[in-house]
């Protein structure tokens, strides 16, 4: 698996201050899953915070110094950034027990031609699901009101920000329009939690929006 897009650095830093919704930190452990370079930065983190709570109080670090302890992650070596984790299969061990093990035996719902969902139990105003979208096929432009955490799970799909393949995750926010556009020759699978419902910037999106659930 040879992982290019990886989680940022504040959604790191939030689920393992555990300060992520269900549907965000279900994604997060997917992409942990399969990813040895964000485990590792996880486990920086996690050391780093276990100091500070040591030293005395959170509260006392400056967002500055932070700040350099977020860049100080990012600088370090990258051979881990492309890795091949194992994995048997293509449903991440956290999500298998949502749907079991494989991604075709999972009852897809049929939204329109090319478009299959199937959402999972969440709380909170998010949206947790799964999306399988057939190949040439396009989402409608869209914003976000709060974060969109994707992992892909099969095929690949290119938007403004990159192509994203199998193991890659979009960790977006509400600065990012985009309109993903699936490549491969096979159906794209993705995993996707979004903090809000998504905002269409085009008239046909805002028109099919209640149509679609999305
Ligand atoms: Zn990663």
């Amino acid at each position: 698996m040879n992982i290019k897009h990886h989680l940022d650095e504040a959604t790191l830093f939030s689920y393992v201050a555990g300060a992520v919704g269900q549907g965000a930190a279900l994604v997060v452990a997917c992409h942990l899953s399969v990813c040895e370079h964000c485990q590792h930065r996880v486990r920086k983190l996690e050391t780093i915070g276990g100091a500070l709570l040591e030293k005395g109080s959170l509260s006392a670090v400056s967002d500055n110094s932070l700040l350099h302890v977020l860049e100080r992650l990012d600088a370090e070596p990258l051979e881990t950034s492309v890795i091949s984790a194992p994995q048997d299969s293509e449903v991440p061990r956290p999500l298998a027990s949502y749907v079991g093990d494989s991604l075709d035996d999972i009852p897809w719902k049929k939204v329109v031609s090319g478009l299959w969902i199937h959402n999972l139990p969440s709380q909170g105003e998010g949206v947790t699901r799964l999306l399988r979208v057939a190949p040439g096929k396009t989402a409608f432009p869209h914003t976000h009101r709060g974060s969109e955490l994707t992992q892909l799970l099969r095929g690949s799909y290119s938007d403004d920000v990159g192509r994203f393949s199998s193991g890659d995750v979009a960790d977006l926010d509400d600065r990012i329009t985009h309109q993903p556009l699936v490549d491969s020759d096979h159906d794209c699978i993705c995993l996707i939690a979004t903090e809000f419902p998504l905002r269409y910037t085009s008239l046909m999106g805002k028109l099919a929006q209640p149509l679609l659930g999305l």
